[in-house]
């Protein structure tokens, strides 16, 4: 049997705070604990949020905590054409669609649609997709793609699932309901969720179930936060063929007012953390691991 795979992805988007450390520590610890490896991940495919001296700063965090990676770290910017290549395939199967609506132009579509009664929202609390774009004759499409008009390919969440069929995913921690065990996968409650944008060929959700394949993740140890992604993360893994790791959610860090923690929030940036002469021993026990 290869040893299982586990794997920290954060997004240099800011500084780690302690939720990221309890992510952290607890793949690392699990990994030990299993004879299995950990490796870090780089999610910077958002080149307008990524900075380079926030990705310093992930990896001098983690080495002050103690961690230990493999080398070399996969920075997902260097590899685009895989996603675009994922794309082009979904694109071909009929399963994606350009939407050409603005942010704003969706904004007043909800407006409108809530005029007349409450329009579904995502786990995440965002308006599903109120646009037409996907009833669009491929001649208008292409019309609109050619004038050089931004958009989004947003995938036909009902052809999807009508391929995949039904799908579930082994939860091995709890969602926030406490979901655990083998648990169905809803993905229709994202609606037709965006999967790449006419200058950024990937998004969040195409790339992590593409390199979570590629890197031979086994474990997915994550926030509770991204429990509910895991049901467009199952469906995506459907329909490329890529096999799907088994799940851990954990439970948050809440902040004293019980909100989740942000990463502008500096109390409790890692480095501010250490910076007021905190311990990584100390700091394990405050994101309640104890020590191995
Ligand atoms: N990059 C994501 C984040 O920083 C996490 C990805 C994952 O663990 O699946 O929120």
């Amino acid at each position: 049997m290869p040893p299982p795979v586990f794997r920290f992805a954060p997004s240099p988007n800011g500084l780690l705070h302690l939720g990221h450390a309890r992510s952290a520590l607890l793949n690392v610890d699990l990994a030990r604990a299993s004879g299995g490896r950990f490796l870090l991940r780089i999610e910077d495919i958002d080149a307008t949020r990524c900075r380079p001296d926030y990705e310093q700063a992930i990896y001098e965090d983690l080495a002050w905590l103690g961690l230990v990676w493999e080398q070399p770290v996969r920075r997902q910017s260097e590899h685009l054409a895989l996603y675009r290549d994922a794309i082009a395939r979904l694109t071909q199967e009929g399963l994606l669609y350009p939407a050409f609506e603005s942010r704003a132009d969706i904004a007043r579509l909800v407006a409108e649609r809530e005029r007349a009664g409450p329009w579904p929202r995502d786990p995440d609390g965002a308006p599903l997709y109120p646009g037409h774009s996907g009833q669009l004759s491929r001649a208008e499409r292409e019309r609109r793609r050619l004038s050089g008009a931004p958009y989004a390919l947003r995938l036909d969440m009902a052809a999807a699932m009508a391929r995949a069929g039904d799908l579930v995913w082994e939860e091995l921690g709890s969602g926030p309901d406490g979901e655990t065990g083998k648990v169905a996968a809803r993905p229709a409650q994202w609606g037709d969720v965006i999967l790449a944008r006419k200058d950024t060929p990937t998004s969040y959700h195409l790339s992590v179930v593409i390199d979570d394949a590629l890197q031979g993740v086994t474990h997915v140890v994550r926030g509770q936060d991204l429990f509910h992604a895991t049901a467009v993360h199952r469906l995506l893994q459907a329909l490329l063929g890529l096999p799907p790791p088994l799940y851990r959610h954990h439970p948050l860090v809440l902040d004293d007012l019980g909100h989740k923690l942000s990463k502008s929030t500096h109390a409790t940036a890692l480095r501010d953390l250490r910076a007021a002469g905190m311990t990584p021993a100390q700091l394990r026990q405050l994101v309640g691991l104890t020590a191995i």
